[in-house]
Formats: structure tokens, sequence, C-alpha cells
């Protein structure tokens, strides 16, 4: 699977970082650009929260490829 972030989209807020269960293990939002990313992907367990909660909806979760 695969975490996409819109950087055009995304403002940096950090809810993502905050509503994931697994939090900063796989979010993280870079000082400088203020754009949010997603790592260590290991950790997710494909909840959708953060696409459900990003205010802009920046964030998109493909499964295998399949979207
Ligand atoms: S919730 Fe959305 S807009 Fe906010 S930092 Fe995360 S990806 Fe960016
Ligand atoms: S799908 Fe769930 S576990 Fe995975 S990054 Fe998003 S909020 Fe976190």
């Amino acid at each position: 699977m695969q975490i996409k972030v819109d950087r055009k989209k995304c403002t940096g807020c950090g809810i993502c970082v905050t509503e994931c269960p697994k939090g900063g293990q796989i979010w993280h939002v870079d000082r400088r650009s203020k754009k949010a990313q997603a790592d260590n992907l290991e950790f997710c367990h494909v909840c959708t929260i953060c696409a459900a909660k990003c205010p802009v909806g920046a964030i998109e979760i493909i499964r295998d490829g399949k979207r």
C-alpha cells in the first residue's frame, strides 16, 4: 500500500499526526516545507482515519495498487 499526500493541498496542520493511532511513528510534518509525509508504513493498519480527518482532503490511501 501507499499513502500519498497532495502537497498542493496540504497545509501542514498536523491533524493527521494527532489523529492517526500510530501518530508520529508514521506521520511527520516537515518544519520547513510545512508538508506532511507518511513513512514507516509497516505500522499502518489502513484504518483510513488520516484520510477521513484531513480537512483539505490531501491524503490518498492506495491499497495494493488499487484506489
Ligand atoms: S491533515 Fe492533511 S492538511 Fe493537515 S498536515 Fe495532514 S495531510 Fe496536511
Ligand atoms: S490509515 Fe490509519 S494507521 Fe494508517 S496512517 Fe492513516 S490513520 Fe494512521
